[in-house]
């Protein structure tokens, strides 16, 4: 079942303190012009390879977690693998940039043997809570930006539970990645400082108690490789101030261009490029 258009909806009009999300943060935090085009110009931007290919492993992981929470079991290699290439294969038609020469025979190839390395090495257990929903958990918490600005802030933690090898429950986020994210990477990671605070907010434990980490599908070797660690309070309430900065500057109207040095300001990673920098006589 294809994903791609029902999680890519287009978005214009003012910012709000309405419904905002890590992605749009995210998405401000790498380039406050390209968070213009897409959220407030409502820009349709291009899609590389990397981004349809990550999709189509989340959507298949999903499906494999499902399965797992209401039947007590995983899909097969064969069911999960068959998931992600028809999710690929279906949502390929929206790439504009295949990235790094890859092709579509490529990125399946690599896809199977991620998820043979997920099935092997990851018996993800999920965990069960009073509305059943651990998987793709929402949530929506109320955020003080400044004085009298608040924001509604929303989400979807990807799974919280714990492996079979690990037994402490831990939120995690999936990542497709070229290589495997380092625990500094998972120290700084703004992303899981916000499920960090939401799952505080849910009940799930006190700030600085909840583990939190990504289980990352490494393309570079085909390998998956899991981690997980605690934060401190000092460094979640950093990536907050961070937060309420990106969100203040946009809501005032702020959307300077990223500096070129910026490795993401390039027509293989901006899906904007061709309208903005690529313009440049
Ligand atoms: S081309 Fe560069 S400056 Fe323009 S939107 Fe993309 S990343 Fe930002």
């Amino acid at each position: 079942m294809p994903v791609f258009s029902k999680d890519r909806k287009k978005r214009s009009g003012d910012i709000t303190t309405n419904n905002w999300t890590f992605s749009m943060v995210s998405a401000y935090l790498r380039c406050p012009k390209s968070f213009e085009l897409q959220y407030v110009k409502g820009m349709e931007r291009e899609y590389g390879s990397d981004l349809v290919e990550g999709v189509a492993h989340h959507d298949a992981l999903d499906e494999d977690n499902k399965n797992k929470y209401k039947e007590g079991r995983n899909l097969s290699l064969d069911r999960h693998i068959e998931i992600f290439a028809d999710t690929f294969s279906y949502d390929a038609k929206h790439i504009s940039i295949w990235n790094n020469g890859v092709n579509k025979n490529d990125v399946i190839r690599r896809g199977k043997g991620m998820i043979r390395s997920y099935k092997n090495h990851v018996d993800l257990i999920p965990g069960k809570d009073e509305d059943g929903a651990t998987i793709e958990k929402f949530f929506q918490f109320r955020l003080n930006i400044t004085g009298e600005v608040w924001v509604t802030f929303q989400g979807f933690m990807d799974i919280i539970g714990f492996l079979k090898s690990n037994t402490l429950y831990s939120i995690y986020d999936y990542k497709v990645t070229g290589k495997a994210k380092t625990i500094p990477q998972i120290m700084g990671s703004i992303q899981l400082d916000v499920y960090h605070v939401a799952a505080a907010k849910m009940g799930m434990g006190s700030i600085g108690s909840l583990r939190t980490g990504f289980i990352s599908l490494v393309k570079s070797n085909q390998t998956v490789d899991v981690k997980d660690c605690l934060k401190s309070i000092k460094q979640i309430n950093w990536s907050f101030r961070v937060i309420k900065d990106a969100i203040s500057a946009a809501l005032k109207g702020c959307f300077p261009t990223c500096s070129p040095d910026n490795y993401l300001c390039s027509p293989v990673y901006c899906g904007y490029y061709r309208v903005c920098r690529g313009r440049m006589k």
